[in-house]
């Protein structure tokens, strides 16, 4: 091969040069990333709402030796612990050598995911078909969510407190539901809506039956037969359902995509990536210098509001509980605290390439995203990191070989967004967005790269030490 000339060595010196992963890294570094996508393809399949991913991971932290924190606990360096609130968001900790006056290094990351809940008065019958009335749940465009199978997740609280767990249609032999759409013969009116307006919020009723109930006296026989099937399934009646919580998520498993296998389609990589990132990165964490935390939170798709939402106070009392134990001062322990707010940004789509400026999106392969603000409209709503404690995180990823780029959240007053990275600012912590980029996010079908899932892991890891 030619030497280089004078020129081109200084261009790649001074010059930006982005590389595709698969030609930064080695063969065995590729295979030993799509390996470590198994393990995740197995956590989108077990965990798709906030209380499975929840449960897994304070399973997970359980086989390692993690336990539950109490406030009369003692805490000592190298103690794991964990903490749920409301079994919808869950907070992990390792204690570092380091006084806690010194900060905590946190990852935060959302477990809920855009999909579809079901009204209080949820069952009704019309023309002898039994439907779910439902109220969507974050973003999602609703045309997408139609002539797919469809499972039920979550939790019916009974009239006397007992709870009972649904899980319907993600085994093989289980019955799966669907919202219908029109044919296109008949479908001229329909043509004519806006994309956005093509299936309508209250169009959003899920299919779940047909059989009347077999009786010539009573009216909503189907409805009737419908109910008898839950009654003596899971003991409930109708009225149950006010105290339910019952998702409606894509009923398909996460696949490998490409004849070169080097993507994963899935429902909710958004955020179960930034998640299962983030807590395998915590759970590896042994007696570091800092105290490390990971939390897994809930609400994120619909503004961060509520007791599970990072916009509530559990998170900080999280810290003023284990700073009174440890002898420290819970504003300093926050003043010094650095998180990555770990979420995922929006990958360039070659099919849709308008929506982006080119020189500042992200790309699929390029390793995680660092996203130093994300808002809307002359950047409103965001915390926009400070360009010091970006240069510390690149350094980070520098000196630790990650493959990172950056990105935003499409075209100036296009685009627009936000995560919890602009709620932990604002206790007064720094804070960076660092996530992996995804196509169709807020599908029921999510893209991402198995590279970039496996480089955030490692840029997780590395600012954990
Ligand atoms: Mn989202
Ligand atoms: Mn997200």
């Amino acid at each position: 091969m030619a030497e280089k000339s004078e020129v081109k060595l200084l261009q790649e010196k001074i010059c930006s040069q982005p590389k595709h992963a698969g030609l930064k890294l080695t063969e065995e570094e590729i295979q030993k990333a799509f390996d470590w996508n198994e393990h995740y393809k197995v956590f989108l399949d077990i965990a798709k709402t906030e209380r499975e991913a929840c449960r897994f991971a304070v399973n997970k932290a359980k086989e390692l030796g993690f336990t539950e924190f109490k406030r009369n606990d003692e805490l000592k360096p190298g103690d794991k612990i964990y903490y749920i609130n409301r079994d919808k968001a869950v907070i992990l900790a390792v204690i570092g050598k380091e006084h806690l006056n010194a900060g905590l290094r946190v990852l935060a990351a959302h477990i809920d995911c855009p999909r579809i809940d079901l009204k209080q008065h949820p069952l009704y019958e019309e023309r002898e078909i039994a439907y779910f009335k439902t109220h969507y749940y974050g973003g999602i465009r609703k045309y997408q969510w139609t002539a797919i199978p469809l499972a039920l997740h979550g939790i019916i609280v009974k009239a006397d407190g007992d709870i009972v767990n649904v899980k319907i249609g993600e085994d093989d032999s289980d019955p799966v539901f669907v919202i219908s759409d029109l044919l296109p013969h008949l479908a001229q009116e329909q043509n004519k809506r806006t994309l956005g307006e093509g299936i309508k919020g209250e169009e959003l009723n899920l299919i779940i039956g047909s059989l009347p109930f077999r009786d010539d006296e009573i009216s909503n026989k189907v409805k009737l037969g419908i109910m008898d099937i839950l009654s003596k399934k899971y003991g409930i009646v109708e009225d149950d359902f006010i105290s339910a919580e019952l998702e409606i998520v894509p009923a398909f498993k996460a696949r490998d995509i490409g004849f070169d296998r080097s993507m994963i389609g899935a429902y909710g990589h958004d955020d179960r990536v930034c998640a299962y990132t983030a807590l395998s990165a915590l759970l590896e964490t042994k007696n570091p210098e800092k105290t490390c935390v990971c939390i897994l939170t809930d609400k994120e798709e619909t503004g961060s509001d509520g007791n599970t939402g990072l916009k509530s106070a559990y998170f900080q009392n999280f810290i003023y509980d284990i700073a009174e134990i440890l002898n420290a001062n819970p504003r300093e322990v926050i003043t010094n605290s650095e998180c990555l707010s770990a979420d995922v940004n929006a990958a360039f789509d070659p099919t849709f390439p308008d929506v982006v400026e080119k020189g500042n999106a992200s790309y699929i392969n390029y390793g995680l995203v660092m996203t130093k603000y994300t808002g809307a409209r002359g950047k409103a709503g965001t915390s926009d990191c400070g360009a010091e404690f970006v240069g510390k995180v690149r350094k980070i990823f520098d000196d630790n070989k990650v493959i990172f780029q950056t990105g935003e959240l499409g075209k100036v007053d296009l685009g627009g967004g936000g995560t919890v990275a602009a709620y932990l600012a604002n206790l007064g912590m720094d804070v960076l967005d660092i996530g992996v980029p995804v196509i169709s996010m807020h599908s029921p079908f999510e893209l991402v790269a198995k590279t970039d899932v496996y480089e955030t892991y490692k840029g997780f890891k590395a600012f954990l030490v």
